[in-house]
């Protein structure tokens, strides 16, 4: 980490970024044109920050900003479905104060969690170049650097896992060869750093196909809170071993 470094500073680097123009372009040109859902609000059309507790013993790493959610909202997985289906499963498992995430400003508190994402500029069709990618890897290094209690990390989808990885040796840290295969679930310890527990991305593409499904997404984040010690999910949201379903109810 460089000296003086901080979240707070790379957050205002991050907002600032034009480092990409086909990534500055498309967002800025998202931004004026806007969904017809959304036309009387402005949109953010910038670099999207990480967000999250300091002090993080979870990381979640997504692939990129939506076109009409973070990239409308200026806060990670902050204003669409995707979002709707993560925050409401860290609700459920004890890492948010709230199940809704729909705008800056929302009250929405993040308990011991961080995340952020691989590429901090939405990208047309969800897809970063790799020149993109690698030239938003800087950011990622820093965050692993100002986040030292992380004891867990997701990554959100196979973007976010291999993203991971090379910011993990861009920080000069050891990763295993090969690198385990991406796979739901999927559990990697590191010796003296954290374990990673992969998930699938909860695109609209994968829940609403049920190839991930809230017992799925709580299921991960449930063991997370195992790993870092922490007493299990004070909320009630029952996972059937038998059916995989989650029964969601709140308990307080
Ligand atoms: S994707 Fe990353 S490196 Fe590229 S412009 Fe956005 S913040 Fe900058």
């Amino acid at each position: 980490m460089a000296d003086g470094d901080s979240l707070t500073a790379l957050e205002h680097e991050v907002s600032r970024c034009r480092a990409c123009p086909r990534l500055v372009a498309w967002r800025e040109q998202v931004a004026i044109e806007r969904r017809a859902s959304f036309r009387d609000e402005t949109y953010w059309g910038q670099g999207v920050p990480g967000f999250g507790d300091p002090e993080a013993q979870l990381l979640l790493v997504g692939l990129a900003p939506a076109a009409h959610g973070a990239n409308r909202t200026g806060r990670m997985f902050t204003g669409d479905r995707s979002g709707d289906f993560l925050y409401a499963s860290l609700h459920r498992c004890g890492w948010a104060n709230q199940p809704t995430a729909v705008s800056v400003g929302d009250g929405l508190v993040l308990h011991g969690a961080y995340v952020t994402a691989a590429v901090r500029c939405a990208p047309p069709a969800n897809t970063p170049t790799p020149d993109e990618r690698d030239r938003c890897q800087p950011f990622l290094v820093r965050e692993l650097a100002m986040l030292p209690t992380v004891r867990v990390v997701v990554p959100l989808g196979a973007f976010g896992y291999q993203a991971f990885w090379r910011a993990w040796e861009a920080s000069g840290r050891a990763a295993p060869r090969p690198r385990p295969r991406f796979g739901h679930g999927v559990e990697v310890p590191l010796a003296g750093g954290p374990t990673i527990v992969c998930s699938f991305h909860p695109s609209q593409q994968n829940t609403f196909t049920g190839r991930l499904t809230p017992a799925m997404l709580d299921a991960v984040f449930l063991r997370a809170r195992a790993i870092v010690g922490l007493p299990q999910a004070p909320m009630a949201t029952h996972v059937d071993a038998g059916t995989g379903e989650a029964a969601t109810g709140e308990a307080g």
